[in-house]
């Protein structure tokens, strides 16, 4: 149930090569890599090669793809040696989504406040 790729998606442009990104883990679903712009010593997002809007259309369009980013998450962080960390998919440009292509920031090494801002 793969999606096509979109020329004009920035995520879909790292999977292509296209643009460059410091790479922590891929898969053959999947790629991890480190963001642009780190919250935390460790912030590296993790997702599906295959183009999907956001998580929740992710999780409707192919659950079994869902499941492998999630279980990235779980490798990103065994990789960084982090024993606490955060998972966030910011879904919709009001909870600060800015790129449309799912992706699961993994946030950590430093303690993490709660409720978030
Ligand atoms: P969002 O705000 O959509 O939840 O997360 C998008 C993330 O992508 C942001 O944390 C931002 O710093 C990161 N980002 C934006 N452009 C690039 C880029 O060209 N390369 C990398 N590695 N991260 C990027
Ligand atoms: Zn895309």
């Amino acid at each position: 149930m793969a999606a096509e790729p979109q020329d004009d998606c920035l995520f879909c442009r790292i999977v292509a090569g296209k643009i460059p990104a410091t790479l922590v883990r891929e898969t053959d679903t999947t790629l991890a890599f480190r963001d642009i712009n780190p919250q935390a010593p460790t912030h590296v997002l993790v997702i599906p090669k295959a183009h999907h809007r956001d998580a929740a259309a992710l999780a409707t369009a192919d659950p079994a793809l869902t499941a492998d980013v999630l279980r990235e998450t779980q490798a990103v962080a065994t990789a960084e040696g982090l024993d606490s960390y955060r998972v966030v998919f910011n879904t919709g440009a009001g909870a600060g989504q800015t790129v449309f292509h799912a992706h699961a920031h993994v946030l950590g090494g430093r303690g993490l406040q709660w409720p978030p801002g």
